[in-house]
């Protein structure tokens, strides 16, 4: 169990939690302030369209990506004029959350629907099991044509086993990031070359038979490259550049990747024809807590993500408030296209909502941190899942904790009053709440039962790529 199904009665939210994410009046902060309290309000049913219940699924994913450096969460600059114009066409999601803000963990996640200490690849170079049941292989039981295009090395199939969960998997890595000696990405534009390719090539030889494409971009990952392309627009001073110009640059440059996309994929199908999802696999921290990066910290930079889900004629635009996290996809991406997930999925069905109905429940979510990469398996301690656990959280409503394994630090912040979360409301007197300790164990009792397996190796050209990626110390 990772979800805690506490609240069971939905919370009739506070609308100040959107002012620190919502910082510029948006439309969409305005469609937001029609109704307090979210969806149900928001979406009127559209009414259901007979027979044409099979829509081919686009899932987009952007490493990386702050939610709060895109122009439809209220940033300040334009850098994602297409990510923009794609979200405000469906259900945004202005509060959802990443299992655990680590690439290889949360796609496995977002993709099988089990959250990390379940499906076992908590760490990059960590596979997730053998054999489980995933959106992409359920679908292609029931007739979906499946492909999955990754522009980051700790996605490739010999590492995660996310490739075994495609008819086809593209690895086309082509290009160095950090100092690495190997290329170990694929740039917006080689992805989207290769994903257009597919898909032409579906349409081709099978074009009534609907897809799931899964693309994920590496763009605006470390160590941010600067599109100078892109300064203008963006307002930047060349002459000093500064880290959070560079990343910006870098999602504009993504922006521009999945505008082409987008343009080459609906010229093969009708709009009512294609479910599209937008998300990010974690956020990235730029200096808050005096760190940079993602991974190591549940705070709300590299925890938070954008998430959207647009299908035109069958979504109705809208914005949704309450608590969502990747783990709610799979079964809102089974409950829209009208096909059972194989087995017990521990996220909820958004898919209600997005018809005109009742929210899901607001509940209390359960996050973890996990190590980076393991190492070459140079000794036993480097594969042990619970070895690598450094923190766990669950956010309820507005009050979010964090217990910190090392040091046993307990943090506690409310989101709404303090979203930078600066001020600790943990007291001498305090203790862990009985929802933090619940997520603790569950996650501590799978990690010790996945320790028990069989370990694995990793060759030596993944070591040396997850060195020049900055996941190993
Ligand atoms: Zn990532």
């Amino acid at each position: 169990m990772c979800e805690l199904e506490y609240n069971a009665r939905p919370r009739r939210r506070d609308d100040r939690l959107r002012k620190p994410y919502i910082r510029k009046k948006s439309w969409i902060a305005e469609i937001a302030a029609i109704a307090a309290i979210g969806v149900p309000a928001l979406l009127a049913a559209p009414p259901a369209a007979a027979g044409d219940d099979r829509p081919s699924v686009l899932v987009i994913t952007v490493d990386a990506l702050r939610a709060d450096h895109l122009g439809i969460y209220g940033y300040s600059r334009p850098t994602s004029p297409t990510i923009d114009r794609l979200m405000s066409e469906g259900l945004l999601f202005e509060r959802a959350w990443t299992p655990e803000p680590l690439t290889g963990p949360a796609m496995c996640s977002m993709l099988t629907g089990m959250p990390p200490h379940l499906h076992a690849a908590t760490r990059n170079g960590l596979r997730m099991e053998a054999g489980l049941d995933s959106l992409p292989k359920t679908l292609a039981g029931k007739g979906w044509s499946t492909a999955g295009f990754i522009g980051a090395w700790t996605l490739k199939n010999n590492l995660t086993l996310l490739g075994d969960h495609f008819e086809t998997y593209g690895e086309r890595l082509r290009r160095r990031r950090w100092f690495g000696v190997l290329n170990s990405e694929a740039s917006g534009e080689d992805l989207t070359d290769d994903a257009l390719e597919w898909a032409e090539r579906h349409h081709e030889k099978d074009g009534e038979r609907p897809f799931f494409l899964w693309v994920h971009y590496i763009e605006p990952h470390a160590p941010y490259r600067f599109h100078k392309e892109y300064a203008e627009r963006l307002g930047v001073n060349e002459d000093k550049l500064t880290r959070v110009d560079r990343y910006d640059t870098e999602i504009a440059a993504v922006d521009e990747s999945i505008r082409r996309l987008l343009e080459g994929i609906k010229k093969l199908m009708a709009d009512d024809n294609l479910l599209i999802v937008f998300t990010a696999d974690h956020g990235e921290s730029l200096g808050e807590h005096n760190y940079w990066g993602h991974g190591r910290y549940l705070y709300e930079p590299s925890l938070r993500i954008p998430l959207g889900i647009v299908w035109k004629g069958r979504i109705r635009p809208g914005a949704a408030s309450s608590q969502a996290t990747l783990l709610d996809l799979a079964p809102t991406l089974f409950d829209l296209v009208g096909v059972a997930a194989a087995g017990e999925l521990a996220g909820r069905s958004w898919a209600t909502a997005a018809r005109g109905g009742e929210a899901p429940p607001e509940r209390t979510h359960c996050y973890q941190a996990h190590r980076g990469a393991v190492h070459g398996g140079t000794h036993d301690n480097d594969q042990k899942r619970s070895k690598g656990l450094l923190s766990v959280g669950v956010i309820d409503g507005d009050r979010k904790e964090i217990l910190r394994i090392i040091g046993k630090e307990h943090l506690s912040f409310d989101l709404a009053e303090d979203p930078l979360e600066l001020d600790n409301m943990v007291t001498i007197d305090s203790s862990p709440s009985d929802a933090l300790l619940e997520c603790l164990g569950s996650v501590s009792q799978a990690l010790g039962a996945l320790d028990r397996l069989a370990t694995q190796k990793l060759d030596d050209e993944t070591v040396e790529q997850l060195k020049a990626l900055g996941y190993l110390d």
